[in-house]
């Protein structure tokens, strides 16, 4: 039993994540398909990891799914909820961590964990595009670079254009009549950076900042954002580097305690 596989699959709105866990902790195999619910993303990200590990959907113990498009993906044994999932997964990868922020494609969280894992609160940005992945995308394309770009940008920025509007629309309009002025694009990176710490910062201290600080999902990736969030909340973050796995992790783990519960 205890060396059952099984698979997390987190479908995200931009990007899908899966992972393959034996034993409930080697992981086999992982796979990143930019592309989320409502796409192929889901079944090629699940063929990805399988072709990965050698295996074949049969050698699968149970298949738990999670994030945005979870209810839409097809053939999961479990549906579990992305807080659920992500409180798993940053523990497991960060098992000190008491603050975990979680940044993705549409939403932005922060999460208070207990020493053991447990969820004992959070609070959610799911509203706005500002403060998340989808912002940062936005801006990418505006300044006709990729999101895997603005890390390096942000590093070479000799100032910071500072982002005034807080609406993703409106300081999109601003970026593009920054440009025109001629500002420098590493620096206009770097205030969009602040921008996005900004917000996040604000939906971190409500909740309260409790030390060690994680951080988890796509954007924990752009280590410009991370540095930017450190000096808003005075205190370091740390990266795990299956960050954006967090989710596909902790479903995959949640699969296994149910096949140990049937044991
Ligand atoms: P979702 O689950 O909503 O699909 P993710 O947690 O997968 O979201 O995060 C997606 C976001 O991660 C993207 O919007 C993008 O901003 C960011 N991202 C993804 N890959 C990278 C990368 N290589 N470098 C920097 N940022 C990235």
């Amino acid at each position: 039993m205890v060396e059952k596989l099984t698979l997390g699959m987190d479908v995200g709105s931009t990007t899908s994540k899966c992972l393959i866990l034996r034993g409930g902790k080697d992981i086999l195999a992982t796979a990143l398909i930019s592309a989320g619910t409502g796409t192929s993303g889901p079944r090629r990200a699940l063929e990805k990891a399988l072709e990965q590990a050698g295996l074949r959907r049969e050698d699968i113990a149970s298949v738990t799914a999670t994030g945005y498009g979870r209810a839409a993906f097809p053939g999961a044994d479990h549906t579990v909820s992305e807080l659920s999932c992500h409180a798993l997964g940053a523990h497991i990868l960060e098992p000190e961590a008491r603050t975990v922020i979680d940044i993705g494609g549409q939403d932005a969280k922060a999460l208070r964990l207990g020493p053991e894992g447990k969820l004992l609160g959070f609070l959610m940005n799911d509203k706005c595009a500002a403060g998340t992945g989808r912002f940062l995308e936005v801006m990418a394309r505006v300044l006709e670079k990729e999101v895997s770009d603005l890390a390096g940008l942000d590093e070479q920025a000799a100032g910071m254009a500072a982002i005034s509007s807080t609406c993703t629309v409106f300081a999109e309009s601003e970026v593009i009549s920054r440009l025109a002025q001629g500002v420098e694009i590493p620096d206009l990176v770097k205030g969009i950076h602040k921008s996005v710490a900004v917000r996040t910062a604000s939906l971190v201290r409500r909740l309260g900042v409790t030390p060690p600080l994680c951080m988890t999902g796509g954007v924990a990736r752009n280590a410009g954002v991370v540095r930017a969030l450190e000096r808003e909340l005075g205190a370091p973050i740390r990266v795990p580097s299956l960050a954006q796995l967090a989710g596909a992790l902790g479903a995959a783990y949640y699969g296994w305690e149910k096949e140990r519960e049937k044991a």
